[in-house]
């Protein structure tokens, strides 16, 4: 029999393999234009009323499915939706000629203002009214209401790309794996996906379209979606799925290789609530703390004692631990409105990283003393932890010194740059001497070494840390460490991936730092070679000519 299976290819995140029918998230609905509905506001009334109800029964029927709090939530959401002084408002806006989609638009957007503006829990239920009016317009327009789609049966889920919050809400037990058509395999869907363990291919391509209900094998270490698979590549998956599932549950060690050198594996968290799952899954400390993450909707600088009572929570969980923390990074993806207030062309070229602290010195000073303020309050406690402290986008010896200098007339005992930039790592032998240790963001190292932005789907095939390039500047930095005796950890997206955490390790990584759910999967990969090996692996990666040609040269070596 032939077989109708398919395959397209793109970025893949994470070693996970997933087979399952394929839903596609509806693209969002556009804003409802400003034009007057030319008279019949009865009818404009009459099909309001009708949506309104469809809206309703469709989160009926959604609240009878969930429990708890979802269930709460949406409940709360069918009352604001038939609360009577939206539908006033909907109607007198009706009434003075508005189509009744911009209607319900403006009465919803106006509702949700308020809403905002009373803070707290209101606030909260202000987002959820957002939800209503796009399914209120969506029925309307007789299109598919935006957002993930809603299934009974588990699904794969093929959308153009998700945002931050689409991807941190995503239910876990229904959706299976996640394929995109944009974003590259640092942008923050990937990020995301890697973190919640959920398999993925980003930039399967803009055009591609799968039909609605297709069985996909996606195999995230290969980057391919197999469409329409035959029985043997089902069977094949499947076997992959139960062999990953028996590793993920191999005993919990130490980060070592074979012939016993220790490699401590870390994990990279954004908020203390993450410590406690980093710490069930091995992590032996944390090696990048993005302090940004904590602020990203902050208008005004956080004070002083807002920022230490976190990382007091963040270090309270890893007593006697080393915890590296990364000053404010306002990054050309994550601006933050109290660090970032010029408009930039490029803003990844602009006044961003340790730059943009620079510019606004109270700014690190209130969070460096913060910093220091948590680690005393641990010593005082009887439970020290090991503070480290890095900043970001350091372009040289110069402003290693700067930093340095003054995180140390704060008080910091361990202060260190991270290598983001290729003009750091060129000059890896004078920053060695001057930072107590390095630690390699391969993310952006991979994006300003090749000029390919990390958020770009349409360059994605550039932004592989496996090229040489990038892989000769990490050396140019193990190298410069070992010779000062400085420690030279990795903590982009490059140390979850088994196969090239080995080849870091072979360049003279000391430590990797990942999303904790990637910890089983290094780990084990580690366990299987010697330092030997390693830089065997590394040495036939560092003289391949390209990203595919070194992953095929450490493979074969
Ligand atoms: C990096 O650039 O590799 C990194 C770890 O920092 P971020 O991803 O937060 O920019
Ligand atoms: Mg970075």
């Amino acid at each position: 029999m032939v077989h109708g299976a398919s395959e397209l290819h793109g970025v893949g995140v994470g070693r996970g393999v997933a087979v399952g029918a394929v839903l596609t998230m509806p693209e969002p609905l556009s804003e409802p234009l400003e034009h007057s509905h030319g008279g019949d506001a009865a009818a404009e009334k009459t099909a309001v009323a009708s949506a309104v109800a469809e809206a309703a029964a469709e989160l009926q029927a959604r609240a009878a499915r969930a429990d708890g709090a979802g269930k709460e939530v949406i409940e709360a959401a069918i009352q604001m939706a038939q609360d009577p002084m939206l539908a006033d408002d909907v109607s007198a806006r009706i009434d003075a000629g508005t189509t009744g989609e911009r209607a319900v638009f403006e009465a919803f957007r106006s509702f949700q203002e308020q809403l905002t503006a009373l803070g707290g829990y209101m606030a909260e239920r202000a987002t959820d009214l957002g939800d209503v009016s796009q399914r209120i317009i969506a029925a309307l327009r007789g299109v598919p209401v935006p957002g993930v789609p809603e299934s009974d049966a588990p699904f794969i889920l093929f959308a153009r790309d998700l945002g931050p919050a689409d991807t941190a809400l995503l239910d876990l037990t229904k959706v299976l794996g996640l394929i995109t058509r944009d974003g590259g395999p640092t942008s923050h869907t990937a990020i995301l996906a890697r973190a919640k363990a959920i398999p993925a291919i980003v930039g399967v391509g803009s055009q591609t379209s799968i039909a609605e209900g297709t069985r996909v094998v996606l195999d995230a270490a290969s980057g391919i979606v197999t469409v329409d698979p035959s029985d043997e590549q089902l069977a094949d998956a499947e076997k992959r799925i139960a062999d990953r599932a028996a590793q993920a549950a191999a005993p919990i060690t130490d980060g070592a290789l074979a012939d016993g050198t220790k490699i401590p594996l870390l994990a990279n968290l954004g908020s203390p609530k993450d410590a406690a799952n980093a710490v069930a899954l091995g992590a032996e400390g944390v090696g990048l703390f993005r302090t940004e993450f904590l602020f990203l909707d902050a208008e005004t600088a956080p004070s002083v004692a807002v920022q230490q009572k976190q990382y007091r929570e963040l270090l309270s969980h890893f007593s006697g631990k080393k915890v590296v923390v990364r000053a404010l990074d306002a990054g050309a993806d994550k601006p933050l409105a109290f660090l970032n207030d010029a408009h930039e062309e490029n803003p990844a070229l602009g006044l961003r990283g340790l730059r943009a602290l620079r510019d606004k010195q109270q700014i690190l000073t209130d969070q460096l003393q913060a910093l220091k303020n948590a680690q005393d309050e641990t010593v005082a406690s009887g439970e020290p932890a090991d503070l480290w402290v890095m900043a970001p986008m350091v372009a040289d010896a110069g402003e290693t010194q700067y930093f340095v200098d003054f995180g140390k007339k704060l008080g910091l005992k361990t202060v260190g740059v991270m290598a983001e930039i290729p003009s750091l790592a060129l000059v890896a032998d004078q920053v060695a001497k001057i930072a107590d240790f390095v630690s390699i963001g391969t993310n952006d190292l991979t994006q300003y070494t090749l000029a390919a932005d990390r958020m770009l789907g349409t360059v994605a095939s550039y932004q592989s840390p496996w090229h040489p390039s990038v892989l000769r500047l990490v050396k140019l930095l193990g190298d410069a460490g070992a010779a000062a005796g400085k420690p030279v950890g990795i903590c982009g997206e490059a140390a979850a991936d088994p196969q090239l955490a080995v080849v870091l390790v072979g360049l003279g990584a000391t430590t990797l730092s990942m999303t904790p759910a990637a910890l089983a999967d290094v780990r084990a990969e580690l366990a299987g070679v010697t330092l030997e090996q390693a830089k065997a692996k590394a040495a036939a990666a560092l003289a391949a000519e390209s990203a595919d040609g070194a992953r095929a040269a450490a493979a074969a070596a």
